[in-house]
């Protein structure tokens, strides 16, 4: 394959039409076209177009420097240090425009570690040049919407019609450069239900241990990317295949290591089958929600050593929590603001269990009360002893405010003394 020729052909000939572009990027294509510069739709939005998906975005790459888009683009603003990249905003959405780049190793502004990854890569290029440093064949199709033209420089349209993902040039280096690009892999394989093609495949299981070295913070994004995709439960089963998930949650692989009566698996799957099918409703999905659900049979786990070494349930559960957060961020980074949220949820399963009016009303009004309720109730369809609850508070919501009150006790049993752990001032730390 001469690496400067493109393939090109007209988009309409491959089915796609003008008003499944979204017309604030043909805005943009049109004014930086005009201004004399290139400018195409790329990546995902044209990969997902031919397949016939709906875009989750539409990328716009373009000849034009980050400053010569602001210059272009009122709303412009410039973003990033490792990918100098130019957000076009309307209001609070924004569209994403990235000038070419090349290859890292042939340009001044490149850098890759002792390890081959790649540290910065700000190195402006040509368009092919920017083709050939995508990361497969069929996120680096070009598409001109005012031209009708898509060009292909890496064979990517010929991997879409045999639906396989093939990474562009040499596999192994590509994933010592950017460890991540295993998880786009097996993303996509999931959610364009297609085949991941030769080394591109072999090579994942092999270099998997490569992701140590990932920052948390990136990992924790494409987890969620992942997870989040609407096909969730595939993504995971591939993660778990590969072995990728060893090096992303290992205390949930661990969990599935020491699940005899498979109870924690089917937690995992019917919380990630739901969040899919959230997705395809439109409705809302959350991060802490997920977490509380990878995490939860470490953070019952160490909770029942705590309450063995003397602790009372609650104080228990929080040092239990403490303790799984502060592994996890190791490796997935879980932002404090999301991570306060999993520890509600956790700590409020074990005040489903009251009936006394006054408690189950601050449960009913706390602020996380549903997703905590939601959560026990995929722990009881997963087999979990907490069935009973469940019913008793789906029908506590059901009914009107008078039976809501005949449901519940007046009065509590006597309070016994509250316990106190072996360490009376243990103070619990915020990780997470
Ligand atoms: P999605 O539908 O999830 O948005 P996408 O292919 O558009 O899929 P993005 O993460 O939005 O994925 O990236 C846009 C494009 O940027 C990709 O299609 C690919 O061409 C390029 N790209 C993204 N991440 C990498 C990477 N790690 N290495 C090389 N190229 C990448
Ligand atoms: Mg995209």
């Amino acid at each position: 394959m001469n690496p400067e020729k493109a393939i090109t052909i007209s988009a309409a000939a491959h089915g796609i039409r003008s008003e499944q572009i979204c017309p604030r990027a043909l805005g943009i294509i049109k004014k930086l076209q005009h201004a004399g510069f290139e400018a195409y739709l790329v990546g995902g939005c044209v990969r997902d177009l031919l397949l016939d998906h709906t875009p989750k975005d539409f990328d716009i790459a373009t000849s034009a420097h980050p400053e010569q888009v602001r210059k272009l683009f009122p709303s412009c603003r410039l973003i990033g240090r490792r990918f100098r990249l130019a957000h076009v905003h309307f209001g609070r959405d924004y569209l994403e425009v990235a000038t070419f780049r090349a290859p890292h190793q042939d340009g001044k502004g490149g850098q890759v570690n002792a390890q081959g990854r790649i540290t910065h890569d700000n190195v402006y290029g040509t368009l092919v040049e920017d083709a050939w440093r995508r990361d497969f064949t069929i996120n680096a199709l070009y598409y001109d919407p005012l031209h009708d033209e898509i060009k292909d420089f890496v064979g990517g349209l010929a991997d879409l019609a045999k639906r396989q993902i093939c990474m562009i040039g040499d596999v192994e280096q590509r994933y010592r450069e950017d460890p991540v690009r295993m998880m786009r892999a097996l993303r996509f394989s999931a959610k364009l239900d297609c085949a991941i093609d030769g080394e591109t495949e072999s090579l994942i299981l092999p270099m998997a241990a490569l992701l140590n070295d990932v920052a948390p913070a990136r990992l924790f994004d494409e987890m969620l990317k992942l997870l989040h995709s609407g096909y969730g439960w595939q993504s995971f089963q591939y993660l778990d295949e590969y072995q990728l998930l060893d090096h992303l949650l290992p205390l949930t692989t661990d969990s599935l290591e020491q699940d005899p009566d498979g109870r924690f698996q089917r937690l995992l799957e019917l919380a990630l089958q739901n969040t899919d099918r959230r997705l395809a409703q439109g409705k809302s999905v959350m991060p802490p929600f997920l977490y509380a659900v990878l995490l939860w049979d470490k953070v019952q786990h160490y909770s029942a050593e705590a309450q063995q070494d003397g602790y009372p349930e609650m104080q228990a559960l929080q040092l239990a929590a403490t303790e799984v957060l502060r592994q996890q961020v190791k490796h997935t980074a879980i932002p404090r603001r999301f991570s306060n949220i999993t520890r509600d949820i956790w700590s409020l399963q074990k005040r489903f269990s009251t009936r006394e009016l006054k408690r189950v009303t601050a449960l009913f009004e706390n602020i996380r009360f549903r997703a905590a309720y939601d959560f026990l109730c995929l722990r009881a369809e997963a087999g979990e002893p907490v069935a009973e609850d469940a019913e008793w508070w789906t029908t506590f919501q059901d009914v009107d405010p008078e039976q809501r009150a005949a449901m519940c006790s007046k009065t509590s049993k006597r309070r016994r003394r509250k316990k106190r752990g072996p360490h009376k001032n243990s103070s619990q730390s915020n990780v997470g």
